[in-house]
């Protein structure tokens, strides 16, 4: 096989495998569709997403992955370390078929979530409005990239005005042309003044502007205009690939980078501690400020801005009261190719998580806003009327969806979905999954584990127990992590994928690992001493021995 640049990876649909379980199939499938050039950032250098993530060391690592699973026995194993496939060890059909450890040197739901969250504690007036927390609110942000480029979105389903700077218009061009971001405006003015009418309008609108972050701040405090909420994503955890300075165009930082990459990490820094400062002279003004997991606070920090953590990270702010009751991002992959069978998934889950079983606001409303606003037809889903669904937003390679469920609902929704595939309603294997950024998995003093009560930020046996233990539970690859999203250094995590093919050995796996995996959200707080997630061990009969 070719191993030149050119190359176009695109993941096999259907109900056909070349390999010898559906395990391995789906982790081939899924490491082809990190290739796809609808989702990855850069296939062409194997980067999928945060500027430098790869989804294998080299195109020979990629090929040799690719072959080695479809050759492998039903009980072997693929060891991977740092994209490269290192060895194949004989376990059993209940052990992951892949084993993964990546750098380990000495996320659009989540997005949603986050912004619900901010506008429901903040924004008491908006208690129980149907159009979202968020409504008649300017949230600002920078950064339209992998993972950036969900904010316009999240902020729009929850009803409020995204105003969002990037540098590359490239990047505005594609959420725009993937219908996550509304509108461009011609320069930054133009940008704030269209913001701030909508915002009055109460429009659910996102508009894009080509600038620096820094400078779209910069200039709404010249202009005396706060936002209502005021974050960030550019890639700021890396200060030569990911940020660019200010005063240079993003081609003139591309030829720096190159040419003096001292030099350009000086500016870098410098732009980045400007950047937290105009950050909290907004909060000072009123903005809901917040720091959105890109290790900002920590540059500006490193560089003399004694404040720069005057704001809060995310996770302590709005997403630690989910971490409590295991909830954090499920998500699933339809392996057939077929968007018919998320839309089954769909339906079958607003069925066994009903809207009414809570309040206005409740995490089941929230739940069912979400999966009918990722749907063009909202009615056609409630009537089971699959031929005439259709997304609202395209999907990016192999079909798949998100959302966030807990402790004792992950397990039932995923034997759902294995009875799905055996009764043959959805037509091949569904691939089940999570972010890293999850309630157990997770040891990053910036960000998931910030600001614990107990002091425990930096503790990593959290996140190793949590790999052990997803191994134990017959997860079918599993993975463990250095610097995700903050950077080398940062964070360790752990992460699981499970495949439900529709047989008994998969419900039993599915059910172990469902449970046991946001058990360890709950484990790992309890043991911090939040109340919220003692309520959930006593609720669920959580076993806590020394409790
Ligand atoms: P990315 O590299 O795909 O995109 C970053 C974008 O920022 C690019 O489009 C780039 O042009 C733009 N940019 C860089 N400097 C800029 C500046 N000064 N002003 C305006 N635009 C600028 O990265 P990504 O995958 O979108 O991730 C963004 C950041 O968020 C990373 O630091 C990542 O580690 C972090 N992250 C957070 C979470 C989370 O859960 N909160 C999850 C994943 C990643």
């Amino acid at each position: 096989m070719s191993t030149t640049a050119a190359r176009e990876i695109r993941a096999p649909r259907g109900t056909e495998k070349t390999c010898a379980t559906w395990q391995a199939e789906a982790a081939m499938r899924m490491l082809m569709n990190n290739l796809d050039p609808q989702v990855a950032e850069r296939p062409e250098d194997l980067v999928v997403y945060g500027g430098r993530g790869k989804a294998a060391r080299s195109w020979e690592a990629f090929d040799a992955i690719v072959a080695t699973l479809k050759r492998m026995k039903a009980d072997e194993t693929l060891l991977v370390q740092s994209g490269k496939p290192v060895g194949v060890v004989t376990t059993h059909e209940d052990a992951p078929r892949v084993l993964i450890a990546n750098s380990n040197l000495g996320i659009l739901q989540g997005t949603y979530e986050t912004f619900a969250e901010a506008g429901v504690l903040n924004f008491k007036e908006n208690a129980g409005n149907e159009a979202g927390s968020l409504v008649g609110k300017l949230c600002v942000t920078g950064g339209c990239g992998g993972m950036g480029g969900a904010q316009p979105l999240s902020v729009t389903l929850n009803g409020g005005t995204c105003l969002i700077a990037d540098v590359d218009l490239t990047r505005l061009q594609r959420r725009l042309d993937d219908n996550y971001l509304d509108e461009l405006a011609d320069g930054i003015d133009a940008s704030i003044d269209r913001a701030v009418q909508a915002a009055k309008n109460k429009e659910a609108v996102s508009i894009g502007v080509e600038a620096n972050a820094v400078d779209l701040l910069a200039r709404m405090i010249e202009r005396d205009i706060t936002p209502d909420v005021l974050t960030d994503q550019t890639s700021a955890h890396d200060a030569l690939v990911g940020y660019v300075p200010t005063g240079v165009t993003f081609e003139e930082a591309r030829v720096l980078r190159e040419s003096d990459p001292d030099e350009y990490v000086r500016r870098s820094m410098d732009t980045m501690e400007q950047h937290v400062r105009h950050m909290v002279t907004l909060q000072k003004r009123g903005a809901v400020t917040f720091d959105y997991g890109n290790n900002l606070r920590q540059r500006a920090l490193d560089n003399g801005y004694e404040d720069a953590f005057a704001f809060p990270g995310f996770v302590p702010a709005y997403i630690r009261p989910q971490f409590c009751l295991g909830r954090g991002p499920f998500r699933w992959v339809a392996l057939s190719g077929d968007p018919k069978d998320i839309y089954v998934t769909d339906y079958e889950l607003l069925k066994m998580f009903p809207a009414e079983a809570g309040a206005p606001g409740s995490y089941n409303a929230r739940l069912h806003r979400w999966i009918l606003g990722c749907h063009a037809n909202p009615d056609a889903l409630l009537a089971g009327d699959f031929e005439n669904c259709a997304p609202r937003f395209a999907f990016q390679g192999l079909p798949s969806r998100i959302c966030w469920i807990g402790l004792g609902e992950r397990d039932k929704a995923g034997v759902m979905f294995n009875w799905l595939v055996r009764d043959g309603k959805v037509s091949a294997p569904i691939v089940i999954g999570r972010d890293h950024l999850d309630c157990g998995s997770v040891a990053s003093p910036n960000r998931e584990t910030e600001a614990m009560k107990d002091g425990t930020d930096a503790v990593s046996d959290w996140p190793l127990l949590n790999a052990m233990v997803n191994v134990a539970s017959g997860a079918s690859w599993v993975s463990f992590h250095h610097g995700g999203g903050v950077g080398i250094g940062f964070s360790q995590h752990a992460g699981q994928v499970v495949v439900a093919d529709g047989t008994d050995k998969a419900e039993a796996r599915v059910r172990r690992v469902l449970t046991n995996d946001p058990m360890m959200g709950v484990f790992r707080h309890v043991d911090a001493g939040y109340e919220e997630a003692e309520g959930c061990m006593r609720d669920q009969d959580v076993d806590i021995p020394m409790r």
